[in-house]
């Protein structure tokens, strides 16, 4: 039996509660007790990042400094020539413990791990090494890309899907890379697999206006009307971006109970737009241009502001369930992301003495988090009553060294 004692933590509600005690036996909440004095500490539950690259680490601060006239489509260039050099599973694994590393820095406990690379077991022991819970999300790509990102068709994918070996605290799950790289028939085929093994669906849906422009031209619907029709759309299925929306594509994804995905700082990067979240928030870092999910939750408030000349469409509760609950439930560990008896034991521990939190009364800590706090607020990670980072330090990664030396290779 491991005790933590928190002088704050939030249980779901609007304030959190203060004086909270957490029992943890066997890697699950055994009990929560709350009223009883602590250490200086808020606690929150382990963050899901919904949508993670993890080799576009790489790119950090090479693509972001935007040339003139740069898009979506001329960053994707410099993806794709990093991903030709990526051909090493030794180099990715490093690549990824790494990045990982620096995801459980930030209080991330669990990563959807989005993976058009296909360097499947490299992913998933990068994971366990960084000591963060994974949802392999092995995406289907049959046209365009690059060769090392295609499979034959839907049967190939299968195939080499259904023989991952996850283990502990790793979980499999589908993923339709976008309609551009998957047609409607392979679509239903990957919506059905995952369907008869209860795997939760993700796919790019409507992240540009080009994007909607081709698939309506060459399907005569838009790639949210191209998922639903393939059956890929229900409460299993996250979209990913949906920021150019039709009315008719946020009420399919409403009704069917999906998640939206939003990685608002990839989407700023790349100048996608700023989307309204038709359906269940997550959030992704998506192409790693920063690692804090703090940033990426108020934005989706902040953007909207600047957006509609409208403060408040969404509560720091709400945004920190996005960051939380949604985002375990979307990855296929419902019941996850909360602090509740019989929950996995999986906290964070923010620091309230730092320079950015300090001063916020108890009654306003949580919007001081969700609207100042960064990554490095984190000082204690739990994973599975597991701690994997301590006073602000990852117990087994040098995540900065690793950092360093593996991208510095691969950027000579
Ligand atoms: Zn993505």
């Amino acid at each position: 039996m491991t005790t933590f004692w928190c002088e704050l933590a939030w249980l779901g509600g609007d304030e959190p509660e203060p004086g909270v005690v957490i029992e943890i036996e066997g890697g699950e909440i055994a009990s929560v007790g709350s009223g009883i004095g602590a250490p200086p500490a808020g606690v929150i539950p382990g963050l899901a990042n919904a949508h993670s690259h993890a080799f576009q680490r790489a790119l950090r601060g090479r693509t972001e400094g935007a040339t003139r006239d740069g898009s979506f489509w001329t960053w994707r260039e410099q993806m794709y020539a990093l991903a030709e050099r990526l051909t090493d599973p030794e180099t990715m694994r490093r690549l990824a413990r790494a990045t990982f590393g620096e995801m459980a820095l930030a209080g991330i406990t669990l990563v959807g791990e989005f993976d058009y690379v296909h360097h499947s077991s490299a992913m998933i022991e990068a994971a366990r090494e960084a000591g963060i819970r994974m949802t392999l999300l092995d995406a289907c790509y049959l046209e365009g890309g690059l060769p090392s990102f295609r499979d034959r068709d839907a049967g190939a994918w299968a195939e080499r899907v259904g023989a991952i070996e996850a283990g502990d605290g790793v979980r499999i799950g589908a993923a339709i890379h976008s309609v551009r790289a998957v047609d409607p028939r392979s679509a239903a085929a990957v919506a059905r697999f995952a369907a008869e093994r209860g795997w939760v669906v993700h796919a790019h849906v409507s992240e540009q206006v080009r994007e909607n422009e081709e698939c309506v031209a060459r399907y005569g619907a838009t790639p949210t009307g191209v998922m639903a029709a393939a059956g890929a759309v229900s409460d299993r299925f996250t979209a990913v971006h949906a920021t150019h929306m039709t009315d008719e594509d946020a009420a399919a994804l409403l009704d069917a109970g999906a998640f939206v995905c939003m990685c608002p700082t990839t989407e700023r990067d790349l100048a996608d737009g700023i989307g309204t979240v038709p359906g269940r928030l997550t959030l992704g870092s998506d192409s790693q241009s920063v690692i804090d999910l703090f940033e990426e939750a108020r934005a989706v408030e902040l953007d909207q502001r600047l957006a509609t000349g409208i403060r408040g469409r969404w509560s720091a509760a709400e945004l920190l369930t996005g960051a939380t609950a949604n985002g375990y439930e979307s990855l296929g560990w419902p019941g996850g992301g909360v602090i509740r008896r019989g929950a996995p034991a999986d906290l964070v521990a923010v620091r309230r003495t730092g320079v950015r939190l300090a001063g916020a009364p108890a009654s306003d800590a949580l919007p001081a988090l969700v609207f100042a706090g960064t990554a490095p607020d984190v000082s204690d990670v739990v994973v599975g009553g597991r701690v994997i980072v301590r006073d602000g330090t990852h117990v087994s990664v040098d995540v900065v060294g690793e950092l360093q030396a593996v991208i510095g290779e691969l950027s000579r």
